[in-house]
């Protein structure tokens, strides 16, 4: 699933683009992933883009007469950038697309344009036409975003500080309280500051705190210039090349080379260092717990 880092890519990727540019043509291909019916999507073609923002995880296609199309990719969505919009028919629920958007310059010549796709059989992805971001409920309900000025250290500090004794990974994910952090990148900053998933938010040290903070800064920060300037056909890949925990369950941690340690969950699971995590305990896993009774 693309966080911050991807997203943020993402829309500067899509915003050089398109900001001039005027929409050609939109075709919805997944009737079910509209989530709006006024403004209809239908209005957006003609308009002439002023840009593409994030927030949090959703993606923000503004036009100078005030319309945004919105669209969070969720678990198995993607955009594709395609300098070349198949000019054949878009036939509706069939395969992964679920909308195509092609851009015209003011002369009329085609600029490119992409897809919007989503894998797999469970649809998550979301598509909504606004006249305000904050008319989208999950836009709405965003905490500061983890990368915003607005989020100081001290205010980190006091966002934990009200979370009480909820675990740091369930806090560090949770979009109404940061914006931006999924399962990922919430393992790798659990790592970089070496502490343990499931820590209650209130015991830590102030200079735990401060260290978490830097953390989150850090890695996000590194991850947008890791990610930006990659187009959208290697960005997924680049984003697993520079994990150090995430996803690397059984593999050496580059820090310290213990066995990278995971935690399933009903749909999800977390991966850690015990040895730079946890004082070298192992967390307990549900799966294998049940798997060895
Ligand atoms: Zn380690």
């Amino acid at each position: 699933m693309p966080e911050l880092p991807e997203v943020e890519a993402l829309a500067r990727f899509l915003s050089e683009r398109t900001a001039g540019t005027r929409i050609a043509s939109i075709t919805l291909a997944s009737l079910s992933a509209l989530k709006t019916f006024s403004p209809s999507l239908t209005e957006l073609a003609g308009q002439r883009v002023s840009g593409v923002a994030r927030h949090g995880k959703f993606l923000d296609l503004g036009t100078d007469d005030g319309l945004h199309l919105l669209w969070h990719l969720s678990r198995a969505g993607w955009v594709q950038w395609r300098e070349d919009v198949p000019s054949t028919p878009v036939k509706p629920g069939k395969g992964p697309l679920a909308l195509r958007v092609a851009f015209v310059s003011d002369d009329g010549e085609p600029t490119g344009g992409f897809d919007i796709t989503e894998a797999g059989t469970q649809k998550r992805l979301a598509l909504y036409v606004v006249t305000d971001p904050s008319q989208v409920p999950g836009v709405a309900r965003l905490g500061p975003d983890a990368l915003s000025d607005e989020l100081t250290e001290e205010a980190f500090a006091g966002i934990l500080a009200s979370a009480g004794r909820s675990q740091l990974k369930g806090v560090l994910r949770d979009q109404s309280i940061i914006a931006g952090i999924g399962n990922a990148y919430s393992d790798e900053i659990l790592h970089a500051a070496r502490l343990s998933p499931f820590h209650p938010c209130t015991s830590l040290t102030p200079s735990e705190v401060a260290g978490l903070y830097e953390c989150m800064r850090r890695e996000l920060t590194v991850a947008i210039e890791n990610s930006v300037g990659h187009g959208t056909g290697t960005l997924k890949a680049e984003k697993k090349a520079n994990l150090a925990v995430h996803g690397r369950a059984g593999q050496p941690c580059p820090a310290c080379g213990d066995v990278v340690r995971e935690v399933s969950f009903a749909s999800s699971a977390l991966q850690y260092c015990p040895t730079c995590q946890t004082d070298g305990k192992l967390l307990a896993d549900r799966r294998m717990s049940r798997l060895l009774k």
